[in-house]
């Protein structure tokens, strides 16, 4: 038999997590504050609860996936008397002290919490690849660790404060949008010139599986403080700025977006990493600790 499940929030997310218990013969209750997006899923053999007092109540495990936890928080207001003894699971994006908020209302009403982060689109929930990782009560994640792979194969624990989900989901989403925008800038070059951004992704593919070959080494020299084995240099990347430029006047494309980088370089150029690693780079973008 499998456990019963509560989904609160039927947004994109919440109804792709719906239905993969649904399909998974978990029984499955759904709650939205517009209720009428429940529909669909109790077309697909979903309880409704009409309110979310219920919702809470109806299962040992309930997930909740809303906008943030400020929504979440406000949502579950008439619940706070329903979670006590619950395993309560929040999958909404959200910075580490919007979880530590989080994890004191719920175990301040006796909850079990378990913050969690889905790095994914709704329509990977389920897949062997799909990646989702917890922080926070370690009983609840072993308690219901194949419950909570129905979601995605690649399900693990980070620890047992309950923000670290939101700490690695912010550290590791800072890649996204400058690694698209990189992207766009060659699709601007190459579409310019009247070939299409199809024809770049095999090769802007290969340069991302070189960078993601290269993170090993630059993540070891960030934890030694040891910048000497990469062999790209502050200074190489320092030499570059100029090149950037003149891929903006002659591919007629705005590098206005590179300008803070290249601050960073000359600061750190300045501050003697010429010769170091590029992972250096780290040594400038860290503010200093203020002391007490
Ligand atoms: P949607 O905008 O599709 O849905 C938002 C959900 O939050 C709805 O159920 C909405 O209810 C509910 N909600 C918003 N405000 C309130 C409120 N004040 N009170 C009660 N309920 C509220 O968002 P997604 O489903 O796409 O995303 C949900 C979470 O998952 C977000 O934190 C998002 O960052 C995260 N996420 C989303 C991904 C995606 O690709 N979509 C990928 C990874 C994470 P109602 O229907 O009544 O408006």
């Amino acid at each position: 038999t499998r456990t019963p499940v509560t989904i609160l929030g039927l947004g994109a997310m919440g109804t792709a997590l719906a239905q993969a218990y649904l399909d998974a013969g978990h029984p499955t209750t759904v709650w939205n504050r517009t209720a009428a997006k429940a529909a669909p899923l109790v077309a697909a053999g979903a309880h409704h609860a009409e309110n979310v007092e219920d919702a809470v109540a109806a299962s040992p495990l309930v997930i909740a996936c809303l906008l943030s936890y400020e929504t979440t928080l406000a949502a579950l207001g008439p619940a706070a008397g329903a979670v006590s003894g619950r395993a309560l699971v929040t999958l909404n994006s959200g910075t580490p002290s919007g979880a530590r908020e989080m994890a004191a209302w719920a175990t301040g009403h006796g909850a079990r919490f378990l913050d969690g982060a889905i790095k994914n689109v709704p329509t990977a929930v389920g897949l062997p690849d799909t990646v989702l990782y917890y922080s926070g009560d370690r009983s609840v994640f072993d308690e219901h660790e194949t419950t909570l792979r129905v979601m995605g194969g690649d399900t693990s624990y980070l620890g047992a404060d309950a923000d670290l989900a939101a700490l690695y989901e912010m550290a590791v989403g800072g890649t996204l949008l400058p690694a698209l925008l990189g992207f766009f800038q060659g699709a601007a070059l190459v579409t310019r010139r009247g070939l299409p951004a199809t024809s770049l992704v095999r090769y802007t593919a290969k340069w991302l599986e070189m960078i993601i070959s290269v993170l090993p080494v630059i993540a070891e020299e960030i934890d030694t403080g040891d910048y000497t084995r990469l062999p790209s240099s502050v200074g190489l990347f320092h030499e570059g700025i100029a090149y950037d430029h003149e891929i903006g006047v002659e591919g007629d494309v705005d590098i206005a977006w590179h300008l803070p980088m290249h601050d960073l370089l000359r600061r750190a150029v300045e501050a003697g990493h010429r010769d170091h690693s590029i992972a250096a780079l780290i040594e400038v973008l860290r503010k200093p600790h203020e002391t007490a």
